[in-house]
């Protein structure tokens, strides 16, 4: 079922669901599973499943390092078809710009249809780490805007080569990325938002937002995106904290803010079990507010790991 129909069926009441990432190359599903299982009590109708972009290895051979290009987590649409089939919920891959032509975007999508899949996320992806700033994949999109036009196309029957026969159009719900921060790269919040308005006008269904740590951003973010026109769902996604380094890990990889309040609470903490559970109290008084707000979802990014996930969940829902 789309994002935008399990909204309207849940008539207003606030629904859950998370991100997970796949495993690494060589690890088993299980691992993955075992933190899947204990959060299925709290009725997901939909769990994201993230695409890493591929990246450099080095290799070690008689002393020189020899460079290769990998994906380290493959099987974003594997894993989607495998936790659909296990747990009968819906599965949402992120399809990105970076790291794939407009063909084989389209076959992702092709078997997405097949599979029953008919949610995607549709993200430009970051810069590889050798590069400052975006690149786009040879023969690949842009930006985000671009992606969402192609599976929108798609939706209509319209494929890159349009001499193509269909009697069989698949109808995909589109989610894309909102950033109540703004994006690193944008100039302002504003100008951020007219981006979002562009991906909402090419057929976005639903927003999902970079983690915040400070509701008033959310709040702020939701009202000037209605005062631009965007009335499509805009979904808050909720990270807890979890260890000390993420104090400067989070700032520097997303460009958020951290409440002075929620610095000085880890600062406080003699141990990372501390600070998780810190993490865990603060996403829960985060959530509530959002509960009380009316936001449609309350989506939780995983890390892989759901012991503070379900903590939340249980006080929540
Ligand atoms: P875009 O919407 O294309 O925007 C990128 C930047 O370009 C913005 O600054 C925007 O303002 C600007 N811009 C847009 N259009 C134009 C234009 N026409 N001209 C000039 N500037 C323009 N990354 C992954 O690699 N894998 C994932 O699974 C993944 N999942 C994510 C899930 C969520 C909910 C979020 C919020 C992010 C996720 N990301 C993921 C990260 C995302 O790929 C990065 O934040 C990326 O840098 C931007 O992606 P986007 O889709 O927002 O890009």
């Amino acid at each position: 079922m789309k994002v935008t129909e399990h909204l309207k069926n849940a008539n207003g009441k606030t629904l859950f669901s998370f991100e997970i990432i796949p495993p690494k190359k060589g690890k088993n599903i299980q691992e993955l599973y075992d933190n899947i299982d204990p959060l299925i009590e709290f009725n997901p109708p939909f769990i994201d499943v993230t695409t890493s972009r591929e990246e450099y290895i080095y290799i070690e051979k008689k002393g020189l390092f020899d460079r290769k290009i990998t994906r380290m987590r493959p099987g974003t649409l594997g894993i989607c078809a495998a936790i659909k089939h296990k747990y009968e919920v819906d599965t949402i891959p992120h399809v990105l710009c970076g790291g794939f032509t407009k063909e084989e975007t389209e076959y992702l999508l092709v078997d997405c249809h097949y599979l029953g899949i008919n949610n995607v996320m549709a993200l430009r992806g970051d810069a590889m780490p050798h590069q400052k700033y975006f690149e786009p994949t040879k023969g690949g999109h842009h930006y985000a805007t671009d992606l969402v036009q192609q599976i929108h196309k798609l939706n209509q029957g319209t494929y890159l080569h349009e001499v193509v026969e269909v009697d069989n159009k698949p109808d995909f719900c589109i989610g894309v990325a909102g950033y109540p921060e703004k994006h690193i790269e944008s100039p302002s919040l504003h100008s951020d938002l007219l981006r979002l308005k562009e991906k909402v006008d090419a057929g976005a269904d639903y927003v999902v937002t970079q983690m915040f740590f400070d509701n008033q951003r959310y709040f702020k973010f939701v009202t000037m995106a209605r005062e631009m026109g965007i009335t499509i769902p805009i979904i808050p996604g909720i990270k807890p904290l979890a260890i000390q380094k993420h104090l400067q890990l989070l700032p520097q990889v997303f460009k958020i803010d951290l409440p002075e309040a929620l610095i000085k609470e880890v600062n406080g903490c003699s141990s990372n079990t501390q600070i998780r559970q810190v993490g865990v109290e603060w996403a829960i008084q985060q959530s509530k507010e959002l509960l009380d707000f009316g936001v449609p979802v309350l989506h939780y990014y995983s890390m892989g790991k759901s012991d503070n996930i379900k903590a939340i969940a249980s006080q929540l829902f």
